[in-house]
């Protein structure tokens, strides 16, 4: 699941193929973007804000793109050519390319072309980047503690409070703190929270270089064990790292779009479901 990590390495592989080259060929398949074509422009750089990629190009224009939960970005060169992309050729939304590779974009939730003043108002919104070169570990504080009856998980996935985090890494945050995600945050003692927000941006920027995301130490060097790169995120039924008592699942968030979050009802106190 993309999150915070998945997009800041995606966008490094774009800006590899795309910075500072002209765009040889442009395709937006999505209808308000049907007739756009930026080819011929300078592609200026690909950077990720949070969960949002931003490719700008010349001309003061951006391409702003969100992952949602199933899209992807595959990144194709001459020495390495993408095997099979990332989907059928029908989940593509766009294509960027220039002479040094061809960039894919799959099951793009959100696609669209913003002038590049434009993006603070369209990104203003979000809260200080766990990734971003101007992270703000007290603000993102602030904010987490502005709604103090909300429970854990649903603060941490509100990118308003800070930005990156996304249903894996709320999971294991809530485990490694050993707290129930369904604590109210403002219940955490401070210092608890500040060590939580640390680590949130220690995870990210650990796996912000690979793709197999891992946030037990026990993983690290385990190889093909997948079961054990994860605390709890996707582990239902499973016996817990710790402790070994089966990994529970319960609901959270808005009725008409709950969410999923993974815990040990033992390594875990607190309010549960
Ligand atoms: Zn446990």
């Amino acid at each position: 699941m993309p999150e915070g990590d998945t997009v800041w390495y995606t966008a490094r592989r774009l800006h590899e193929v795309l910075a500072g080259k002209p765009l040889t060929r442009t395709d937006f398949r999505v209808p308000r973007l049907a007739t756009t074509d930026l080819a011929g422009r300078r592609a200026l750089e690909a950077a990720p804000r949070g969960k949002h990629l931003l490719i700008r190009v010349e001309g003061g224009l951006t391409v702003h793109s969100h992952l949602g939960m199933e899209g992807a970005w595959r990144v194709s060169t001459p020495e390495r050519p993408a095997r099979g992309g990332a989907g059928p050729s029908h989940q593509i939304r766009a294509v960027l390319a220039t002479a040094a590779g061809t960039a894919t974009g799959y099951r793009l939730p959100l696609l669209e072309l913003l002038r590049t003043d434009e993006e603070a108002a369209a990104l203003g919104h979000l809260g200080p980047d766990l990734l971003g070169p101007d992270w703000d570990a007290p603000e993102a504080l602030r904010r987490l503690l502005a709604d103090p009856g909300r429970p854990l998980v649903e603060a941490l996935l509100d990118q308003r409070n800070l930005a990156g985090i996304g249903n894996v890494y709320a999971a294991e945050l809530c485990f490694l703190a050993a707290v129930s995600p369904w604590t109210p945050v403002g219940e955490l003692p401070p210092h608890r929270l500040e060590k939580l927000v640390a680590a949130a941006r220690n995870l990210l920027d650990a796996n912000k270089d690979r793709l197999d995301r891992r946030t037990t130490q026990a993983a690290a060097r385990t190889g093909p064990d997948r079961d054990r790169a994860l605390w709890v995120y996707g582990r239902t039924g499973r016996p817990c790292h710790r402790c070994g008592t089966p990994v529970r699942t319960g609901r959270h968030g808005p009725p008409d779009s709950p969410r999923t979050a993974f815990y040990c009802p033992r390594c875990q106190p607190g309010p549960h479901p």
